[in-house]
């Protein structure tokens, strides 16, 4: 049995962000406070017990709070069920809450190479020691069992793979501590049961949606999917910000090129958009974009939301 627990679906600012008025924003601080969401994240299980999270969000503290299955057991004077975080991108909504678990526990971190460069190269993460917290590479196309803390087999196996992305924003423009080329600095995920056979996917960054990534996904029983943006120009029309979706590295959920068209046709048992910036008129219930995407069998889950596969 293959566990997964929503612990957020925003994109990098939540909803609603600090310094944000927007529609959707606005809505969340007053009338409408089950807009409200935090940075995309999810938490994975195949006993129950032993917690994986994909992507360590800035708000992972208050994800935490919020998930009795990641609380520590009762009883025990320090204990946390997250055995380790799988990152798969260096953005700072995927791996600013890796500061959040400083406090000595034992985990393991992994991502590819050119994530824990960045995460070299920033001293901060220092402050999780190498004796506690092991930093472990991974690499496309080649799966991997995390292990449980006491070293045996979590039963979960990940098979990493190379989506069409950009490196993190913070260093665009900069040289790269893990080398300029682009490879590595955004993965897709399959995870999967291995007593069941049950799997998932799981992409939170995604730039385009290529013939090979279509073959990947089809059958799959459950996808989440990158849903930052409506449009790809969202942010520039809202008089929000200066970037498309694409100078993201994120597609849009509209349009021909976009999600939704795109995996049109495909054989998906259920696909449930992650990553969802406040701008996007998807998060609306009852919006003309969210019956779109409604229609075309897509979901927007709230925080905490788990689905059992
Ligand atoms: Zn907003």
């Amino acid at each position: 049995m293959l566990r997964v627990v929503v612990l957020g679906a925003a994109a990098g600012g939540g909803v609603p962000q600090w310094n944000c008025g927007c529609e959707v924003c606005s809505a969340a601080r007053t009338d409408q406070p089950r807009l409200q969401s935090t940075q995309a994240s999810i938490a994975i299980s195949s006993d129950g017990d032993h917690w994986f999270l994909v992507n360590a969000s800035p708000d992972l503290r208050q994800q935490l709070i919020a998930t009795p299955q990641l609380h520590p057991q009762t009883g025990k004077l320090r204990h946390s069920p997250i055995a380790g975080v799988i990152l798969t991108n260096g953005e700072i909504d995927a791996v600013a809450g890796l500061l959040s678990m400083r406090e000595g526990s034992p985990f393991a971190i992994y991502a590819h190479a050119k994530v824990l460069s960045i995460l070299k190269a920033n001293s901060i993460f220092n402050v999780l020691g190498e004796n506690n917290v092991r930093r472990l590479p991974i690499e496309a196309n080649q799966a991997f069992e995390p292990a449980l803390p006491d070293g045996s087999p979590s039963g979960i196996e990940i098979l990493p793979f190379a989506v069409a992305g950009k490196r993190a924003w913070y260093l665009e423009g900069k040289a790269h501590p893990g080398g300029n080329d682009d490879v590595g600095d955004t993965l897709g995920l399959r995870i999967r049961d291995q007593a069941s056979g049950k799997y998932f996917y799981f992409l939170a960054a995604c730039a385009e949606v290529t013939d090979d990534l279509r073959a990947r996904l089809q059958g799959a029983p459950l996808v989440f999917f990158d849903g930052t943006v409506w449009r790809d120009d969202e942010l520039i029309r809202a008089g929000l910000g200066s970037k498309t979706g694409q100078d993201m590295g994120h597609i849009a959920m509209s349009g021909e090129r976009g999600a939704i068209e795109s995996l049109a046709g495909l054989d998906i048992g259920r696909k449930i958009f992650l990553h969802i910036n406040n701008s996007n008129p998807a998060l609306l219930a009852g919006s003309p974009e969210r019956k779109i995407a409604e229609r075309a069998g897509w979901q927007i889950p709230a925080d905490g939301t788990e689905i059992t596969l």
